[in-house]
C-alpha cells in the first residue's frame, strides 16, 4: 500500500493543558511558555505567515527532547523545531508546540588541523567561522543571514548564499550528525556503535529506506532527473539526491535530514568538514546594456576564478542608488540594464594580481556601460556590498505601511537565465507589481525576486495566488527551475512541490516522510501539504503601529543582539507585540485577550527593554526597538510626571550636588555596618517594598571630590566634556583605584599635551539620557540643547575638538548634534591622540573588557579593543555579552535586567583578573555587581599603562 499524507486534527484545549502541566514538570517552570504575549511572540518567524503555539517548550539537551518528543507522541500534538527562526517560507512556525532551542547548544569543537567542525544546533553561524578564522577556514555554507540563523536550521534548510554554490552546501559538507528520530532513538552517524545499534533497532526502518534507494535507483529517467535537478541549487521537497548518491540507508538519512525542515527528526549535533576561506579578496561592480549582456558574461566568469558573481537588475540598482557611498555606475543607469558584482580571492596578493587581469581579460569580449575595474580597497569594496545587500531592506523599507515585503527565490540554468529574468519582469508588470525587483547569485542562476503585497484585503490574495502559480508555470514547464533554490519550501511553496517534481517523486517524498514520521507529529504540512491553498491562510497581519519599526519585517537580525533575548522579549517580538496589541484596540476585537497582552507588554516588552539601541546595529533597515519603547514609557507618564521630570531638568545641577553627600552618606552607613549586612540590609529592604526601594550594592559609587579646572599649561586646546555620571559617581567603595575619572583624564590630557578647557557652569549640563530613558523626550532634548550651546561656546564656536568621556552620552550627542559641533568620544581620542603621544610602560596583566552599547553604536569596538590590548597581556572579551542591561538607573530599578544580561558573565572572569574596564560608568556599577570585580573606566588602564 502505497503511504498517504496524514493531516491528523489538533489535540482538544483539555489535552493541551495537561501537556502543559507535564512539560512543566519534566523543565524548570521558566522554560515552559504559555501566556498569550510570549506565544504570539514566539509565534513569529520572518515569513508573511503567522500560527500562534499552544505551549512554547525551551528544551536544553538531547534527554529533554527525547522527554518533550516522548509528551507530544502521548498527546498526539504535533511539534515543531525553531532555531533563530529566520526562515522566509513558514517553516518555523507551529499551532501546537514549538521546541526552542534554549541557550545551552552553543557548543563548538574545531578538529586540531581545523578540517571539520562539531557543532550544537544552537551556534550561530557567523561564530562557528570566527572559531574556524585561525585556521583560515570556514563553514560551507553562506546564507546573507549567517550573523543571526543557527546551526540547526541552517543544515535543516539547507541554506546556501553567494560563495558556496552547489558544491560547498551543508548537503556537500555534512561529516556526520547527531539525530533524535520522532519515537526518540538517538543515533550519531559517526559513532561505529551507534550505526550498529541503530541497525539493530531499526532494521526495518533502514531496509525500507534502502528499498527506496533502490528503486529509484533503478529507474533510469527519474534518477537522472533527480541528478539533473540537483545540478541546480534546490530546496524544493526533499533532498532526493541523498537516494541516489549514496548506498548505505544510514548515509542516505543524514543526507535526507539536509533541508527536511524539522519534518523527519531532530538535529542534535552536527560535524562539518570545512571549506578554505581565501585572504585576499577583490571586488569589480560592472554594469552591462541590458540583462543578456549581463548573462553572457556569467558562463564566461564560471570559467575564471571567481569566488562570487551577484546580478541585480535595473529596479534593484534603482532601490539603492541614493544611499550614501554607493557606486557612481550603479547611479541613473538606463532601463533595461544590469549589474554583476564579481569577487575574486586567493592565497596571496600576486594570484590575486593574476585573477583579476584574467577576469578583465575574458570580459573584453562583452559590451559594458561601466569600467573594467577591481578594487581592493575595503571602502570601496564594503559599498559595493552595501549595493547588493542593500536591496532587500531598501524595498521593505519603502514599502506602504501595512504590506508585507515578500523575497522569492527561484534558480534557472544559466543558459536559461536571461529568458527566465525577462519572463519574471514580464509577470511583474502582468500583475501589477510594479516595484519589484530581481538579484541574486547569478553564477548558480539562482535569483531573487522582492515585492510586496497587502495580505488584508481577500482580493490581494487573490493577485498574489494567481501571481505565484504563473512564476511556478514559468519556471518549471518553461525552464525546469528550481522553485526554491536556498530558502527552503515551507507552507509557501508546499503546494507546488509535485509540480516541480512529479507524481513519482512526489510519491516518493510523502514515502519518506511516512517513514520517519509515522505519526504525523513534526512540522506537519511543512515541505509537503494537501491542501492545495496552504500558501494563501495563516498571513501574518502587519498593521501600522508606530511610525520608527513600521517598516520591520521581522527577519529576526536583531535578536542575538538584545539583552533580553531569551527572558522576556526581543526587539522583533516587541514590534510583533505591539503591532497585536494595536490591531487588537483598532478592531475592538477580544478584549481580553487585548488586556492580557497589554499587561505583559509593560513587563515584558516596556519595562525590560535597556533602549540600548544595540538592535538598529544589525536591523538591515536600522530600526531602534528601544526609541519606540522610550515612546511607550513615554505615553505611561501623566501630566505630574512630564511636570516632575522638567522640574528635575531645571535642578539638575542642585540634585547633582545633593546626590553627592547622599553618596557619602551610603558609604558611612557600609562602613558602619559592614559591606555584607550593608548589602543583604538593602536586598531586604528591596523585597519588603516590593521593588520599590532601588538596588544598592556595594559597588555603588562613592562621591566625587574633585573639582574640574581649565589646564594653566599651554598646549593644544580641546574642550572636555565630563559626564554628570562621571562628575557625580566617583570609584566604588571597594576599588582599591580611588581616584575619579575626570581627574585621571585630564591628566592624560595635559601629558599628552593638551590644553583642557572646561564648559562654563558644567553643574547641571547634561546629554539628556536620564530623561531620554524614562520616555520624557521633550525634556531630554531640552538639556542636550542647552549642552550644545554650553559646548558651542567652549570650543569657540565649534572651532575646538571636544571630547566626551563617556561613550552612551558621546552617541546620544552626536545623534542629536547631527554634525553641528566636533565631538569626539574617549575612545576615539585616546585611541588617535593619547597613546599615541605617551609610550606604554606597565602593562597589565588579564583584564576583563566590556565593550558597550555607544561604543558599539558609534562602530568604535576595534579601537576600544586596540587600546585595551596595547595596555594589557590578555583581554577578556567575554562572550555572550552585548549590553550589559544595566541602562543608566534603570539598573537600580529593573536590577534583574542586569542580572540577565550578564548572568554568564562570572564564569568568564578567569582565576588572576582582578579588573574589568569599559567607557560608561553606570554600566560599570552593573558589571562589577555581577563579575565580582571592579570595573572602571578605560582612562584608568591608560592612565597606569602609561604611568600618567
Ligand atoms: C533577510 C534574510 C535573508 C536571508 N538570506 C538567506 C540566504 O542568503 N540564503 C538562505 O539559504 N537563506 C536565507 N534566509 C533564510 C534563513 O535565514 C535561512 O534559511 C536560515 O538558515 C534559517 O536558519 P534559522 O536558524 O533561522 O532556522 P529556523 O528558521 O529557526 O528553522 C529553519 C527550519 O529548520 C528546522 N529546524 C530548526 N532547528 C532544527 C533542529 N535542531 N533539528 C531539525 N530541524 C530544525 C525548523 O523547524 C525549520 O523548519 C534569509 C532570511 C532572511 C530573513
Ligand atoms: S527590527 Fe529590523 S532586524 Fe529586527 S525584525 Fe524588524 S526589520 Fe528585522
Ligand atoms: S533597545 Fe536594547 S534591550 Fe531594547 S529591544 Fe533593542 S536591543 Fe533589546
Amino acid at each position: 500500500m502505497p503511504a498517504t499524507l496524514r493531516s491528523l486534527p489538533l489535540p482538544s484545549p483539555k489535552a493541551y493543558a495537561e501537556l502543559g502541566d507535564a512539560l512543566a514538570r519534566l523543565l524548570p517552570p521558566d522554560r515552559v511558555i504559555t501566556d498569550p504575549l510570549r506565544l504570539l511572540a514566539y509565534g513569529t518567524d520572518a515569513s508573511m505567515y503567522r500560527l500562534v503555539p499552544k505551549i512554547v517548550a525551551k528544551a536544553d539537551s538531547e534527554a529533554e527532547v527525547q522527554g518533550i518528543l516522548a509528551l507530544c507522541r502521548q498527546y498526539k500534538a504535533p511539534i515543531t523545531f525553531r532555531a533563530a527562526g529566520t526562515s522566509l517560507a513558514g517553516q518555523a512556525l507551529s499551532d501546537s508546540v514549538l521546541l526552542v532551542l534554549g541557550e545551552h547548544w552553543s557548543r563548538v569543537a574545531v578538529a586540531p588541523d581545523g578540517s571539520t567542525i562539531r557543532l550544537q544546533p544552537g551556534v550561530i553561524g557567523s561564530h562557528a567561522n570566527v572559531c574556524l578564522a585561525p585556521w583560515s577556514r570556514k563553514i560551507g555554507p553562506d546564507p546573507a543571514s549567517i550573523a543571526t540563523a543557527r546551526m540547526g536550521g541552517i543544515a535543516a534548510n539547507n541554506a546556501s548564499g553567494m560563495c558556496c554554490g552547489t558544491h560547498e552546501n551543508s548537503y556537500q559538507t555534512i561529516d556526520s550528525m547527531r539525530i533524535l528520530l520522532a519515537d526518540g532513538t538517538l543515533l550519531d552517524t559517526g559513532d561505529p556503535d551507534s550505526r550498529k545499534a541503530f541497525a539493530a533497532s531499526h532494521g526495518e526502518l533502514l531496509a525500507r529506506l534502502d528499498g527506496l534507494a533502490l528503486g529509484l535507483k533503478a529507474n533510469g529517467p527519474l534518477a537522472e532527473k533527480v541528478r539533473s535537478k540537483f545540478r541546480l541549487k534546490n530546496t524544493t521537497g526533499y533532498s532526493l539526491n541523498a537516494l541516489v548518491d549514496y548506498d548505505d540507508p544510514i548515509d542516505i538519512l543524514l543526507h535526507l535530514l539536509i533541508g527536511s525542515e524539522g519534518t523527519l527528526a531532530f538535529i542534535s549535533e552536527l560535524t562539518f568538514r570545512t571549506v578554505v576561506d581565501l585572504p585576499r579578496k577583490a571586488s569589480m561592480m560592472v554594469v552591462f546594456p541590458d540583462m543578456v549582456e549581463a548573462c553572457r558574461a556569467i558562463p564566461i566568469l564560471k570559467r575564471c576564478k571567481v569566488a562570487a558573481v551577484e546580478m541585480l537588475d535595473q529596479p534593484a540598482m534603482r532601490s539603492v542608488e541614493n544611499m550614501p557611498g554607493m557606486p557612481a555606475c550603479i547611479i541613473g543607469t538606463p532601463e533595461g540594464a544590469a549589474a554583476l558584482l564579481i569577487e575574486t580571492r586567493a592565497a596571496d596578493g600576486a594570484t590575486l594580481e593574476v585573477q583579476m587581469a584574467e577576469v578583465i581579460g575574458a570580459l573584453g569580449q562583452t559590451r559594458t556601460l561601466s569600467a573594467l575595474e577591481f578594487s581592493t580597497d575595503p571602502v570601496v569594496t564594503a559599498n559595493y556590498w552595501k549595493a547588493r545587500s542593500g536591496v532587500f531592506p531598501a524595498v521593505a523599507g519603502a514599502r506602504p505601511v501595512g504590506t508585507t515585503v515578500i523575497i522569492e527565490d527561484v534558480a534557472f540554468k544559466i543558459e536559461d537565465l536571461a529568458a527566465g529574468v525577462a519572463d519574471l519582469q514580464r509577470l511583474f508588470e502582468q500583475f501589477h507589481y510594479k516595484d519589484g525587483c530581481i538579484y541574486g547569485h547569478a553564477l548558480d542562476g539562482n535569483m531573487h525576486f522582492v515585492i510586496y503585497h497587502d495580505f488584508s484585503d481577500p482580493g490581494e490574495v487573490e493577485r498574489y495566488r494567481a501571481f505565484l502559480d504563473a512564476v511556478c508555470e514559468m519556471v518549471v514547464k518553461k525552464y525546469d527551475g528550481s522553485l526554491k533554490a536556498e530558502h527552503g519550501t515551507g507552507r509557501n511553496m508546499a503546494p507546488y512541490v509535485e509540480l516541480e517534481w512529479g507524481a513519482t517523486a512526489y510519491q516518493l517524498m510523502v514515502e519518506i516522510k511516512d517513514l520517519l514520521d509515522p505519526e504525523a507529529l513534526l512540522n506537519p504540512g511543512v515541505v509537503l501539504n494537501p491542501d492545495p491553498t496552504v500558501h494563501l491562510k495563516n498571513f501574518k497581519p502587519m498593521p501600522a503601529a508606530d511610525p520608527l519599526v513600521d517598516a520591520c519585517m521581522e527577519c529576526g537580525f536583531c535578536e542575538p543582539l538584545c539583552p533580553t533575548n531569551g527572558w522576556t522579549l526581543t526587539p522583533r517580538m516587541r514590534i510583533a507585540g505591539l503591532r497585536e496589541i494595536t490591531r487588537l484596540r483598532k478592531t475592538g476585537g477580544d478584549p481580553e485577550r487585548a488586556e492580557a497582552l497589554r499587561r505583559r507588554y509593560a513587563y515584558d516588552g516596556t519595562r525590560t527593554c535597556a533602549a540600548c539601541g544595540l538592535c538598529s546595529t544589525s536591523c538591515p533597515m536600522g530600526i531602534n526597538t528601544g526609541k519606540m519603547i522610550k515612546h511607550l514609557r513615554a505615553d505611561r507618564w501623566h501630566a505630574l510626571g512630564q511636570g516632575v521630570g522638567r522640574w528635575a531638568g531645571r535642578h539638575y545641577g542642585g540634585l547633582l550636588a545633593l546626590s553627592g553627600p547622599g553618596l557619602a552618606v551610603v558609604g558611612a552607613a557600609r562602613a558602619v555596618v559592614g559591606d555584607k549586612a550593608f548589602t543583604a540590609l538593602a536586598r531586604t529592604a528591596r523585597r519588603l517594598s516590593f521593588g520599590l526601594v532601588p538596588k544598592v550594592t556595594s559597588n555603588l559609587p562613592t562621591q566625587v571630590t574633585y573639582r574640574p579646572k581649565n589646564s594653566i599649561t599651554p598646549g593644544r586646546k580641546v574642550v572636555y566634556l565630563p559626564s554628570c555620571a562621571t562628575r557625580s559617581m566617583g570609584p566604588a567603595g571597594s576599588d582599591p583605584v580611588r581616584a575619579s575619572v575626570p581627574e585621571v583624564f585630564q591628566r592624560l590630557l595635559e601629558k599628552s599635551g593638551f590644553q583642557v578647557i572646561y564648559p562654563e557652569d558644567m553643574g547641571g549640563l547634561c546629554c539628556g539620557q536620564p530623561w531620554d530613558t524614562q520616555g520624557l523626550k521633550e525634556t531630554a532634548d531640552a538639556k542636550a540643547a542647552e549642552l550644545e550651546a554650553a559646548l558651542f561656546k567652549a570650543s569657540e564656536g565649534g572651532k575646538l575638538p571636544i571630547v566626551s568621556d563617556t561613550s552612551t552620552c558621546t552617541s546620544r550627542m552626536k545623534e542629536f548634534m547631527n554634525g553641528r559641533l566636533v565631538l569626539i568620544d574617549l575612545v576615539e581620542f585616546l585611541h588617535d591622540e593619547v597613546l599615541p603621544k605617551l609610550p606604554v610602560r606597565n602593562r597589565e596583566g588579564t583584564i576583563m573588557l566590556h565593550l558597550n552599547c555607544g561604543a558599539r553604536k558609534m562602530g568604535l569596538q576595534p579601537k576600544l579593543v586596540a587600546i585595551a590590548k596595547a595596555c594589557a597581556d590578555k583581554v577578556i572579551e567575554p562572550e555572550g555579552m552585548t549590553c550589559c542591561g544595566f541602562s543608566g538607573m534603570w539598573g537600580f530599578t529593573t536590577p534583574e535586567l542586569n542580572e540577565y544580561a550578564t548572568r554568564n558573565l562570572a564564569a568568564q572572569v578567569p582565576a588572576g583578573c582582578h579588573d574589568g574596564y569599559s567607557t560608561n560608568r553606570t554600566c560599570e556599577i552593573g558589571l562589577a555587581d555581577q563579575a565580582g570585580i571592579p570595573y572602571r573606566s578605560i582612562v584608568h588602564l591608560v592612565a597606569k599603562a602609561t604611568g600618567a
